[in-house]
C-alpha cells in the first residue's frame, strides 16, 4: 500500500506543518531501491547506502505560477555555524539523524494523486538523489567508502538542441532514445508533476 499523508495536513485552516514521513522512505525502498523491489530501478543502487528523510507538508510552494509538489535536497546544505547547528537539531528531531537527502512532498497533492502519479513523483525525487561521477563517468566514493552523494539534475533542454544537430552524442541521450523506443511501463496515463529541485535548477 502506498503511503498517504495524515488527515491533519489536509485541513486548509491549519498552520504551516512539516511532518517526518518514514513511511514514504520505507515504501520507496520496497518499490524502487531494494533488490527485488516491485519497480526496481538499478539507477538507485547507491541509495541502498544512503540515509533518506522524507517530509509531508501542507505549505504550498509556487514558483512562476506553477505549484511545486516535490523536492529533493541535500540533508545538510552549506550553512554558517549556528545555522548549521539549528538545522541539525531540526533534522535529528525529525529523522533521528542527519540524512544524506531530504525529500519533501505536498500533502494535498499526494492525497489526491493517483497511484501512478504518486509513484512517478517519488521516483522523480529519488532520481535527484544522485552520486557524483568522475570524468570517465564512474561513480565516486568518499574515503569512508560511502558513495559521494550529490544532487543530480535531469533537465532535457540542454540535450535536445545538441541531439537535433549531432545525434546522441551527449551522455544520457542514447539511453533516453533506447528508453523511448520501448513501450513505457505505464502507458495511456497523463502524469504531470512539478518539482522544486528542477525549477530551481532552471532558474539558476
Ligand atoms: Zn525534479
Amino acid at each position: 500500500m502506498r503511503p498517504v499523508p495524515p488527515e491533519s495536513l489536509l485541513d486548509h485552516s491549519s498552520e504551516p506543518i512539516f511532518i517526518a514521513a518514514p513511511e514514504i522512505i520505507a515504501w520507496a525502498r520496497a518499490t524502487f531501491i531494494d533488490d527485488g523491489a516491485s519497480l526496481h530501478n538499478e539507477d538507485h543502487r547507491h541509495l541502498m547506502h544512503a540515509s533518506l528523510g522524507a517530509l509531508w507538508t501542507n505549505v504550498s510552494n509556487a514558483r512562476a505560477g506553477r505549484s511545486i509538489v516535490g523536492q529533493c535536497e541535500h540533508g545538510l546544505p552549506p550553512l554558517s555555524s549556528w545555522q548549521r547547528a539549528r538545522f541539525e537539531q531540526q533534522l535529528v528531531g525529525w529523522f533521528g539523524e542527519v540524512p544524506d537527502f531530504v525529500l519533501t512532498f505536498d500533502a494535498r497533492f499526494c492525497a489526491e494523486a493517483d497511484d501512478v502519479t504518486f509513484a512517478a513523483l517519488v521516483e522523480h525525487e529519488l532520481m535527484h538523489a544522485g552520486q557524483e561521477r568522475d570524468q570517465f563517468g564512474a561513480p565516486k566514493f568518499r574515503k569512508s567508502g560511502k558513495p559521494a552523494f550529490a544532487i543530480r539534475g535531469h533537465d532535457l533542454e540542454g540535450f535536445i538542441g545538441i541531439a537535433a544537430r549531432y545525434g546522441a552524442v551527449e551522455p544520457g541521450v542514447k539511453e533516453l532514445m533506447a528508453a523511448l523506443s520501448k513501450p513505457p511501463l505505464f502507458s495511456g496515463r497523463d502524469v504531470a508533476i512539478v518539482c522544486g529541485t528542477c525549477e530551481a535548477r532552471k532558474a539558476a
